[in-house]
């Protein structure tokens, strides 16, 4: 009840920490790994979906999910906290809400899930330190959340998108998952959000060469950091060269972006052949360009919304995430059975002896799972 019970203007105190350790428990029981502490989760994410749509649709149908990726030091914990705060304060701003255009895309709370890739090696969270989005984690209609990534399939932790659903039915309508940025977890972070934000550096334009061309290509925005004093001729220079790539890129039909002049949000069309992400520049330290950015975001999701992307793009995402459980659940089971377990063991033999090819091998194992 305390997960559930959405709340605007919070005045009490008490019942605000009270929510918010409910959804703390909620999401630590999502990302267990024992099996009893599983079969709970499932039975919680369950009842809160059947009474999320008995009672309201709040929170599911209203929510904006933001997908943040960056290297290390590009300044993702700075901006973070800049752009929670500058969004939040929307809400008391009825100026700047209407110039917007549509008040109902102005999250009143927000909340971050920091998912942190390195912790499946060391076993524990870097980003655990409360130093990071120290501002934002104490506004009383935020949420910030360090949370490892416990994936056995490396990237992304499979239950991140348990973690999303659950906090969009705590009543945050924005959620930002943010991830360093290294390789595979920003393909899965891209199949958790609605848009995704890749944060850049001033000065690093040769990334996109190699292994940094795939990430560039799937974010919806991207977002140069870092742009005052020295660096901000930097910064600019690297975004023309960003923009540059951008306009060579293939958008699928109904995606969102600026047109060639990049002055103007166009969707993108069979007829349309100009649509890219568009390259913003920012300074978390100063908060110059957070605005301009938010309205950026907030056509997105207008234009995503009216075009059907969006919706398209969300079912999608569920089905991706039921075939991801399923591995993970194929794997788990498999490598816990005894009886495959010894067979496994024995086909590995002959693999080693060169007595079976590996995709016979594979398929010997798979008769024994599902003999
Ligand atoms: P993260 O590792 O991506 O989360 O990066 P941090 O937010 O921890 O920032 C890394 C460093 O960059 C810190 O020393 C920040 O003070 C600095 N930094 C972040 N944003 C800006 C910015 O907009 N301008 C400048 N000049 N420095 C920034």
């Amino acid at each position: 009840a305390d997960i559930q019970s959405n709340y605007v203007n919070e005045t009490n105190d008490d019942a605000r920490i009270r929510r918010r350790i409910a959804l703390s428990k909620a999401i630590t029981l999502v990302e267990s790994k024992s099996h009893t502490r599983r079969l709970m989760a499932d039975t919680l994410l369950d009842r809160l979906r059947q009474s999320a749509s008995l009672e309201t649709t709040k929170g599911t149908a209203s929510s904006f999910r933001i997908g943040v990726s960056g290297p290390p030091g590009v300044g993702k914990s700075t901006f973070l906290d800049a752009f929670g705060q500058y969004i939040l304060s929307l809400k008391d701003d009825n100026d700047t809400a209407s110039s917007l255009g549509n008040k109902s895309f102005i999250p009143d709370k927000v909340a971050v899930l920091c998912i942190d890739p390195s912790s499946r090696v060391t076993g524990g969270s870097i980003l655990g330190d409360k130093t990071r989005m120290s501002n934002l984690s104490y506004h009383p209609r935020a949420y910030v959340r360090p949370s490892p990534s416990s994936g056995t399939l490396g990237g992304l932790g499979a239950y991140t998108f348990d973690a999303v659903s659950l906090c969009e039915l705590a009543g945050y309508n924005m959620t930002v998952i943010e991830t360093v940025g290294v390789g595979q977890s920003e393909v899965e972070l891209a199949e958790c959000c609605d848009l995704f934000l890749l944060l850049l550096a001033p000065g690093g334009g040769d990334e996109l060469q190699g292994s940094k061309k795939g990430i560039v290509e799937v974010a919806d925005v991207l977002v140069v950091n870092k742009a005052d004093g020295d660096l901000e001729a930097t910064a600019r220079k690297t975004a023309s060269e960003y923009k540059k790539a951008m306009g060579l890129l293939r958008k699928p039909v109904g995606w969102w972006g600026s047109d060639k002049d990049d002055n103007k949000c166009v969707v993108q069309s069979k007829s349309t052949q100009h649509v890219a992400p568009p390259v913003l520049l920012v300074s978390a330290k100063t908060g110059a360009g957070i605005p301009e950015l938010f309205d950026t975001i907030v056509s997105y999701r207008k234009y995503a919304e009216q075009s059907g992307y969006l919706m398209e793009k969300r079912r999608k995402q569920n089905r991706y995430w039921m075939w991801k459980y399923l591995r993970e659940k194929l794997m788990e089971t498999t490598q816990q059975d005894e009886r495959v377990k010894q067979k496994a063991q024995e086909i590995e033999y002959d693999l080693d002896n060169g007595l079976i090819a590996p995709r016979n091998a594979a398929g010997l194992l798979w008769g024994s799972i599902v003999e």
